[in-house]
C-alpha cells in the first residue's frame, strides 16, 4: 500500500496510506491547515559500487 507524506504550511508532516477514502487536502492534525502531498523524495545510494581508479 502507497504511503504518501503530507505537509502542512507550519512545516507538520504526516503520512498517510492512500485509500478508498482519498482525500486530496487533507488537514493537519495540529494547525488545521490544510495539507498538500509532497513528492516523495528518492533515496539514492552509491553503496558498494567498487569505484577502483587507482589502478597502477
Ligand atoms: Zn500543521
Amino acid at each position: 500500500m502507497p504511503v504518501y507524506t503530507y505537509k502542512c504550511p507550519e512545516g507538520h508532516t504526516r503520512d498517510m496510506i492512500h485509500s478508498i477514502h482519498d482525500d486530496p487536502n487533507p488537514k493537519c492534525n495540529k494547525c488545521e491547515n490544510t495539507m498538500k502531498r509532497i513528492p516523495k523524495t528518492v533515496t539514492v545510494t552509491f553503496k558498494g559500487s567498487g569505484f577502483a581508479a587507482n589502478d597502477k
